[in-house]
């Protein structure tokens, strides 16, 4: 049975529009659980990205509201950057600064928001990365890493302990068939180890990666 108690997101009629007329999100109402893995599929300039970024409100919508564990994030009174520590997101071109190291990528927001002390976070993303199987590339820049070592990087950044939900915005893109796999393997595997809260948008189910 589901109780009221097992809801982690609650979406309510939301509406995003930009500029005069552009209404990328149409009234959209979804209720995400805890634990739930949820795959949202759509062609391209559909509103996906929009969706998800809207989750965290880096996209704050024109009308409607969104409930994180049962609190309105849309209502001024909340602090999101509290909210925002619970919910990892992997964007879709990963965001990664070209000029910065893995470690000091991985290291920048936790020290930034004050979460962590320099050497505690770097002691973090060592074990983050370690992880995921990529500890040596730790002093390498992201030009000289392939994009699906890219990826498990941006993967392993989110995938701290605290965080209760994990946003995925196309994670197979770009990458080939045996990559992609990896990357669905990789958040399966996490999936089964921790429960946390996964949503994946994809443009299109690829070789049924996701069955
Ligand atoms: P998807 O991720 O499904 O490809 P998006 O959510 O990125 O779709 O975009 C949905 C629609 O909203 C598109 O028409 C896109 O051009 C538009 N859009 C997205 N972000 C912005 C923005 N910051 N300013 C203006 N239009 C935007
Ligand atoms: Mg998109």
């Amino acid at each position: 049975m589901i109780t009221n108690g097992d809801v982690l997101i609650e979406v309510k009629d939301v509406h995003k529009v930009f500029g005069n007329s552009l209404h990328a999100l149409n009234g959209v109402s979804e209720m995400i659980r805890k634990g739930e893995v949820v795959v949202i599929v759509g062609p391209s300039g559909s509103g996906k990205s929009t969706f998800l970024r809207s989750l965290n409100l880096l996209e704050v919508p024109s009308s409607g509201s969104i409930f994180f564990e049962g609190t309105d994030i849309t209502s001024k009174e909340t602090n999101i950057d509290m909210h925002r520590q619970k919910m990892g997101m992997v964007f879709q071109h990963f965001n990664l600064f070209n000029h910065l190291t893995v470690l000091d990528n991985m290291t920048l927001a936790p020290v930034h928001l004050k979460l962590m002390n320099k050497e505690e976070a770097r002691t973090e993303a060592l074990r983050l990365l370690e992880r995921v199987g990529l500890a040596d590339k730790a002093d390498a820049f992201p030009s000289q890493l392939s994009g699906g070592q890219k990826q498990r990087v941006s993967f392993a950044g989110v995938m701290v302990d605290d965080v209760d939900i994990l946003l995925f915005d196309e994670p197979l893109a770009n990458l080939d068939p045996a990559t992609g796999k990896t990357a669905i393997d990789l958040i399966d595997r996490v999936w089964k180890n921790s429960r946390k809260t996964v949503v994946i948008v994809e443009h299109r189910l690829e070789d049924d990666l996701y069955r």
